[in-house]
């Protein structure tokens, strides 16, 4: 007999560590509702991680078994479970931030303390931190060189789901609900996080969007993304599949440009395996920054303003589309996620951790690894980052990427009826025209141009230049 630990890979298919433990097998299936962790939790994670565990238990009474859940602190219970089934040894597939780590090394000490067997095994990415390294140092800070290495390396396939003779037959007692665990209701729909929901994402994305994928990825009004964020994020699918379904496409791409655009989401996939090894091998990154200015950067306070950028009241029509889709759907698209984040960080000069901290809030796909590195990237403080130059025009960005202001109107209903060209020129109206054109909505909370020069100089000043 032996246990897996189910953590962040909430399916049977593909699932690296569980086949491992069925190769031992029976196995007994486990959850453990840690507090340590749920310290860190929002409602939009507990809603998605409720609805994934109901979805893995469903899929372990088809099988005739079950999926055990406990609560409390795993150094005392996991040794204590597979103790009491005389089971040989417990397994888990491996995370990277630096509390998973920290936990996963102390949980491995007590087993072993217990004389039991404490098996981890790489199975949300292809290529573990450590893996992929340049001649000197133990991880890329650069993407491309990284990104080479990473699309040449062989990539493993799918692995089997368990049969339902791998598993053991014991009994799991009812879920929690969000409540119990002292989560209130999110604020955003929450979301769906089972297996089926994310194989339907992905055969409705390989079967249309990942062939115009280069193009269409930058324009939040279209379907042109997977959408598979959340579910790679509770491992509702496992990375070999999704890889695999992208190899099927390059096979059937009709051309040139298909493939291209079939890579370009592919280079995606490394992205989130670049962040995971630079957050393993710094993980202090959480809070600080990965590249410090020699005389540090003075961000302001700004309380008000931040609260309008939470809001969606910035006056800034893509800027306020992006929160308030952030709110209503716990989702923000990636070209707007950049927009938001440089409007903060430059725009507003407000630090990125208070972002980081509303992120991680609100997204259901928040990722320690992705979403640190999306805000230190905006910020210009991370790996690879936009230069401190390069500010983002939150009014061309809309111009250029919602250019029939779908995305905006969707958001802001307040701009519904509002012509396009003034939608994009809001900044440039007279106020009688705004009041006139949409009176709920609000004046521009800065002017962006001036905002620039300031944050030219903030950056100046931090790199010793000012
Ligand atoms: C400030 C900021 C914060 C972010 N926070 C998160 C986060 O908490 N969780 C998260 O998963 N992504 C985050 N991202 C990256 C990206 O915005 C999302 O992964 C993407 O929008 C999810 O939508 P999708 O699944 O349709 O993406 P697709 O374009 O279909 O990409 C497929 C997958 O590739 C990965 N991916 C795509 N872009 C990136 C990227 N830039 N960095 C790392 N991985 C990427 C994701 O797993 C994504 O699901 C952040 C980006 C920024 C700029």
């Amino acid at each position: 007999m032996y246990v897996h630990w189910h953590r962040r890979d909430l399916r049977l298919a593909d699932n690296r560590g569980l086949a491992a433990a069925a190769d031992r097998g029976p196995v007994v299936p486990v959850f453990v509702f840690d507090d340590a962790v749920l310290e860190h939790a929002s409602p939009i994670r507990i809603a998605g991680l409720l609805s994934g565990l109901a979805a893995l238990r469903e899929r372990y009474r088809e099988r005739g078994s079950d999926l055990v859940t406990l609560a409390g602190d795993p150094r005392e219970l996991l040794p204590g479970l597979a103790d009491d089934l005389g089971a040989e040894g417990v397994g888990w597939n491996d995370d990277y931030s630096g509390l998973a780590a920290e936990r996963d090394a102390s949980v491995r000490a007590a087993l072993e303390g217990a004389g039991l067997e404490a098996e981890s095994h790489r199975d949300a990415v292809f290529h573990g931190p450590g893996s992929i390294t340049p001649n000197q140092g133990q991880f890329y800070s650069v993407y491309s060189y990284f990104w080479k290495k990473w699309r040449d390396r062989e990539k493993a396939d799918p692995v089997e789901a368990p049969a339902a003779s791998d598993l053991a037959d014991v009994s799991g007692e009812a879920l929690p609900s969000a409540a119990d665990l002292g989560f209130p209701e999110p604020e955003a729909e929450p979301p769906t996080v089972r297996p089926e929901a994310a194989r339907e994402q992905l055969a409705r994305f390989v079967d249309g969007p990942i062939h115009r994928y280069d193009e269409d990825r930058d324009y939040p009004g279209r379907a042109g993304t997977s959408r598979l964020s959340v579910h790679l994020k509770w491992g509702t699918i496992g990375i070999r599949e999704v890889y695999a379904a992208t190899v099927e496409a390059l096979e059937g791409a009709d051309d040139e440009a298909e493939r291209e655009a079939i890579e370009e989401f592919q280079a995606q996939l490394a992205w989130r395996e670049f962040y995971a090894h630079v957050l393993h091998f710094n993980p202090e990154t959480v809070r600080e920054d990965f590249n410090e200015y020699e005389e540090g950067i003075e961000w302001r306070e700004g309380p008000e303003e931040l609260s309008a950028w939470k809001r969606g009241e910035t006056g800034y029509p893509v800027v306020d589309a992006g929160m308030r889709q952030l709110r209503r759907e716990g989702y923000v698209h990636n070209r707007v996620r950049m927009i938001v984040a440089s409007f903060l960080t430059k725009d507003l000069l407000i630090d990125w951790r208070e972002g980081y901290d509303w992120y991680r809030r609100k997204l259901a796909d928040h990722e320690t690894a992705n979403d640190v590195g999306g805000w230190q990237w905006a910020a210009s403080t991370g790996t690879d980052a936009q230069p401190y130059f390069r500010i983002f025009n939150p009014m061309t960005q809309g111009e250029r990427y919602d250019p029939d202001a779908a995305y905006v109107r969707e958001y802001v209903p307040e701009l519904a009826d509002v012509p396009t060209d003034a939608i994009h020129s809001w900044h440039e109206l007279s106020v009688r025209r705004r009041r006139e054109l949409a009176p709920e909505y609000p004046d521009p909370i800065v002017d962006h141009v001036d905002r620039r020069e300031e944050a030219l100089e903030t950056f100046k000043r931090a790199r010793g230049e000012g």
